[in-house]
Parts: C-alpha cells; structure tokens; sequence
C-alpha cells in the first residue's frame, strides 16, 4: 500500500516524499552492515530497461513508479515482482492477468476449503499483531474456501508479515501468488511501522495481493491517488460479477482508504473467486436492497443494477446465492420471474408465471424479465425463499426462515416459492 488518505495533507506528503526516494535508497544502501535486516535492502533505484516496463505494461501492471527491490521490482507502490514472476512473464504464462479485482494468478484450493498459516513477526508492536488478526479474522468472517490461522511456527507459515526496509513512500508491500501458493512474504516498512501497523486495512489490502486480487484502479491509479492522469495499457481480464470501474472505498484501490470493512463489491469479489460454493459454477449472489424511498425491497443478482446503493435504495448485503441462466435447462431448476410496480415501488418475484399472467403483468405490475433460477424442491444444503407481503402491497424475501418466522413487523406470511443455496 502506498498511500493511506488520512487526509490530504498526509496524501500530499507522501507524494512529496516521492521524489526524494533516490537519495533515501542510495542513503539505505551506505548503512552499516548490522543495520540492514534479514529480507531486506532497498536496492539503489536505477534504470529500468525498456523491456522489463514493456514485460511489465503487457501483464497489465503500472509502470511509472517502478522501484527496483531484491532482484525484482516493487509497482504501483506495494506489489513486489520477483524475479520468479518476470521469468513467468517471460514464458507468457500469465495472459490472464487482469485488473479490476483480478488475480493474476489464484491460490489453490486444495478441496473445499485451504487453511494457509500466517506467521507475524514478534516486531510488530500489541496494537499491529491485534491489527493483522482483526484483518484476518474480517476474511474468515466471510467463511470463503481460503481461511487464514495464526502459527507461532515461522517455518510452517505460508505467509509471513515482516519488517524490512522499503523506500520511504512505501508503507508495506506483498508478493503476489505463484504456483497455486500465496504470496510468502508481506513486509512493512520499517521507517513507518508504527504509523502504519495500527490500520486493519493495511493488513486486509496486502493480504488481498498475497491471494492475488489487484489494484482496482490498476487502469489509472490515479482514481485513488491522485495527481495526473496514470492510464495504463495492458491485456486484462476481470472478476465476474464486480463493475470493470473502480469503487471509491474499496479495499484493494492502489490508494486505499486506511479504516472501513468491506464493501459488498469486495465481498462479492472475494466470493467470486474463492467463494465457498465452488461447486456450483453459474450461482451469483443475490442481493438484497431495501427501497430508502418507500418501504419495498429489490432483489438482483447484477451488482451494477444498484452497486453500493441508489438514490432509491440502500444495499442490505448478500441474501443467497441463485443460479444464472446458465443453468436455465438443469430439470431440477425453475426460473424466477421479476415485476416491478412503481407507483407502490415494489418489486414482486414468483416461480409461477401464471401467478401474475405471464408477461402481460397485472394489478400494476410489470414483467421485466427472469431474475435467475431456484431449486424447486429442498435438499441438503438448501435454503427456502419465502415471501411475506404486507397490507401496503410490499413483499419481503428472505432465506433465512427466523428472520421473521412466521411474519413479524405487518408482514404476512405468503410461503415458500423455492430453494436456494445460502450464501455462508
Ligand atoms: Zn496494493
């Protein structure tokens, strides 16, 4: 990470301090022997070649502020390329490269769910350890098939949080995967560690580079950071699911804001990759909004229909998962039919196209089209989505048959008008 926005007087600082990174480097280099720890050396910043910048653009990755660092290269202020990583550029091995949210390459997961153990240098102050446990924890939260445990045992640890000597614009840096394991090492700069350890997010953005996510504004950091334009050119591909365009809060911006949790389009990014279905291929999630205009709710599995949040409705989270249309032909399947009446803004779903005469619609509803398919009987491991409606004519879903039993807050119980997968 390169940037925290603490404010704008920190962000201005840290840009400032960027063109003194040539005499911080070389001033790195003269100090005395027993002063340089174990990893880490800032290696005297000097000309890049055209074709490691070329190699570099064409695996999609920022090449304006490259520093040289242990044989590799540190971009877009904390990505560490080895030199493992260059030879995989070399060899062409890495055309999925991508940007918004993507890996360039994945962390296997071998069966359904891979523990990889952590290991924090006993460097870290109470308040940084607390920090990384907190980021680790807010990814175990989401009970993804990548979980993440403690190890006081350096040696058995995947990843390994250390401090080193980065050049002063750096705050902490990760590698990325290689070889269906995680990045091995993050480390923090040792200069800033206790300006910089306290924040959980720090944590949680290496973190997300050691699995493989990248900058979310890899196109043009510049969406975060500031300053001139940065565009960058390069061979992409992307999360499914998340918008191509960067999201302001977000927890991999290349300039990422240093408190907050996940947004939802973090966390489907995260789902989407490592989700804990992975089983179930042409499952999106299901996304509950609640109306902030009137007292409906929608329902999409399409994040760009309403994002973060509209002017008319406030994103509530991930309800389920149900399954596209790739799916539409599974005989255990049926389709989910979405209406919308606006005059008394909500959004009504049935499995029963005759429920409200198909696509002519009814009693102000119009049909707009197959929200996605549900199971039409239970099974293990299966959720039922129930319907309530309310005297206003509002309906209300859920998957979660306690939330409010047998109907709560003027809501009536309608029944169950299918099945689905939970989400966690
Ligand atoms: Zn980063």
């Amino acid at each position: 990470m390169k940037h925290l926005k603490l404010n704008s007087t920190i962000h201005l600082f840290t840009r400032i301090l960027f063109s003194l990174i040539l005499g911080i480097a070389i001033w790195s280099c003269e100090k005395e022997e027993d002063q340089i720890t174990d990893e880490l050396l800032v290696e005297q910043q000097d000309n890049i070649s055209k074709e490691i910048k070329n190699l570099l653009n064409e695996n999609g990755f920022g090449t304006s502020d490259i520093i040289s660092y242990r044989k590799g290269y540190i971009v877009e202020g904390d990505i560490f390329i080895t030199p493992e990583n260059i030879e995989e550029f070399k060899k062409g091995s890495n055309n999925n490269s991508s940007k918004h949210f993507t890996t360039i390459n994945r962390v296997s997961n071998f069966g359904d769910i891979r523990t990889l153990r952590v290991h924090i240098s006993s460097g870290f102050s109470a308040v940084g350890k607390n920090a990384i446990r907190a980021a680790l924890q807010r990814y175990n939260d989401l009970k993804l098939v990548l979980r993440f445990a403690e190890t006081s045992n350096v040696n058995s640890a995947e990843i390994k949080f250390i401090i080193g000597e980065l050049s002063e614009e750096v705050f902490a840096t990760s590698k990325l995967p290689s070889n269906g394991n995680p990045g091995s090492t993050i480390t923090y700069n040792s200069s800033r560690l206790r300006e910089v350890e306290k924040y959980i997010n720090v944590a949680a953005h290496e973190l997300g580079h050691a699995v493989g996510f990248r900058h979310t504004d890899a196109l043009d950091t510049s969406f975060s950071c500031g300053g001139d334009p940065d565009p960058l050119q390069g061979s992409f591909a992307s999360v499914p699911g998340v918008p191509i365009d960067p999201v302001q809060g977000s927890w991999m911006l290349a300039c990422a804001p240093p408190e907050g949790n996940f947004l939802l389009v973090d966390k489907i990014a995260l789902y989407n990759i490592y989700g804990i279905y992975s089983g179930t291929p042409g499952a999106p999630l299901w996304l509950r909004n609640r109306s902030n205009v009137g007292s409906g709710y929608f329902y999409t599995s399409d994040y760009q229909e309403v994002g973060e949040g509209t002017n008319d409705f406030v994103a509530e989270g991930i309800q389920s998962r149900i399954f596209d249309k790739s799916r539409k032909n599974d005989s255990d399947k049926q389709p989910l039919y979405r209406y919308n009446n606006p005059s008394v803004r909500d959004y009504f779903y049935t499995t029963d196209f005759n429920e409200l005469n198909g696509e002519t619609g009814g009693l102000g509803y119009s049909y707009e089209g197959i929200a996605g398919y549900l199971y039409k009987d239970d099974g293990p491991d299966r959720v039922p989505v129930i319907r309530y409606n309310n005297v206003s004519g509002i309906h209300f879903y859920t998957t979660d048959p306690d939330e409010i039993g047998e109907g709560g807050f003027g809501f009536v119980l309608e029944g169950t008008i299918g099945y689905t997968l939970p989400h966690k």
